[in-house]
């Protein structure tokens, strides 16, 4: 019981962490449907594989069907729900268990979904 209520403690810690840093930057997310099994062109996941860092902790975010979820951890979850995404499929590396980590790693490959838009954005004008 003592356990279960210090480690939900730490997740809530890591969770405001998200939080405050989510709005704190105020990422601009592009959110598309970019996969090939679904192609509804709805915002549901990410438009592109996008990839973040921080510390020692990678993430990569894979565009996925509707109706797939969020294929995460606890703490990209998290964040991923305030991004607003629905679907979408995760890997990560490093120390995942370092949860503010896994947070900013998981907000930078958001930030990153940003970075294909404009490249996309050119091409199509
Ligand atoms: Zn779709």
């Amino acid at each position: 019981m003592g356990f279960g209520t210090a480690k939900a403690k730490q997740m809530r810690e890591a969770i405001d962490k998200a939080i405050t840093e989510a709005k704190l930057n105020v990422i601009p997310v592009k959110l598309g449907c970019g996969s090939w099994e679904c192609r509804c062109g709805k915002p549901h996941s990410v438009s592109f594989r996008a990839w973040g860092k921080a510390g020692s902790v990678e993430v990569v975010l894979m565009p996925a069907p509707r109706g797939t979820g969020l294929v995460a951890g606890d703490t990209a979850k998290i964040v991923l729900r305030l991004a607003g995404v629905k679907d979408v499929w995760t890997s990560s590396k490093g120390e995942t268990r370092t949860k503010e980590n896994m947070a900013r790693a998981t907000l930078e490959a958001l930030r990153n979904t940003l970075a294909f838009k404009s490249v996309k954005d050119w091409m199509r004008t």
